[in-house]
């Protein structure tokens, strides 16, 4: 039987809070029940947003919640290469193509059409840059115009064929990643995007099931294309229920009294927390 390895994956943009608490009780709790194994990664590709104060306020708050997980801790903007190695990978296939638009010149090509298909994140890229010729693709290039890197969705989906995966809550789900269009893969700014770098690094960690909050459920469909083509295992997958508060708001970081820290601050002890994420 295939050994169960859970994770859990926050990223450092701010403090913990409730909601994540949870998710980390979840995962850890998963493997706990199985006898297998439970991991940590930082996801803070988001140089920008990710703080240094915040990952180690991490490792602080579900040290005191009284989680504990296996080192090492995976860090992604140390892998930086690896994640392009991947992109790389997917170029040769030929399913990748750059995209020179700006987001302001994605908008008005939106506004400007009859009708733009939506997905979980929006409209869908309109495609533009899919169906510019090689000779103009190249000038742009040797000019050095600014790109980010686009998944050709249908046409990965063409190679990769039916996917499906097992989930926890959700059943045989049967993939559908032509839901968020042509996924930017790879930005100047941000040299691997969340879909590539989670699903690169499930599989570095050996991640043989996935616990993470329904939010996610719609990447679950990309990451599925992103696992055939790169030739990676699917693992299972638990979408979990979000924490709402009494009005049914899910919480969100922006809600600091509800972070691990100030609920700390407050004089909870690390029962009454686990408590009231219902561990
Ligand atoms: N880093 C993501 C977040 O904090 C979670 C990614 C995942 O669990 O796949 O929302």
């Amino acid at each position: 039987m295939t050994e169960i390895v859970t994770r859990f994956a926050p990223s450092p943009s701010g403090y913990l809070h409730i909601g994540h608490a949870y998710s980390a009780l979840f995962a850890e709790r998963a493997a706990r029940q199985a006898n297998g194994r439970f991991l940590l990664r930082i996801e803070d590709i988001d140089i920008q947003r990710c703080r240094p104060e915040f990952e180690e306020a991490i490792f602080e708050d579900l040290d005191w919640l009284g989680l504990s997980w296996e080192e090492p801790v995976r860090r992604q903007s140390d892998h930086f290469d690896e994640f392009s190695d991947a992109l790389t990978r997917l170029v040769d296939l030929g399913v990748i193509y750059p995209c020179f638009c700006s987001r302001k010149q994605i908008r008005t090509e939106i506004a400007a059409a009859d009708r733009a298909p939506h997905g979980p994140e929006g409209p869908h890229y309109p495609g533009t840059c899919r169906q510019i010729g090689i000779s103009e693709r190249t000038e742009k290039l040797n000019e050095g115009i600014e790109h980010a890197y686009r998944l050709d969705t249908a046409k990965a989906l063409d190679m990769a064929g039916q996917m499906v995966w097992s989930d926890r809550q959700a059943g045989q789900v049967e993939a559908d990643p032509g839901l968020f269009g042509d996924v930017v893969l790879a930005r100047k700014d941000t040299p691997s995007s969340y879909h590539l770098a989670c699903t690169w690094d499930d599989h570095v960690q050996g991640i043989t099931f996935v616990t993470r909050g329904e939010d996610l459920f719609p990447s679950t469909h990309v990451h599925l294309l992103l696992q055939r083509l790169l030739g990676l295992q699917t693992p299972d997958y638990h979408h979990h229920k979000l924490l709402t508060n009494e009005s049914g708001v899910r919480f969100a970081k922006r809600d600091k009294s509800l972070t691990i820290r100030s609920l700390r601050e407050a004089g909870n002890t690390p029962e009454q927390v686990r408590q009231l994420a219902g561990f």
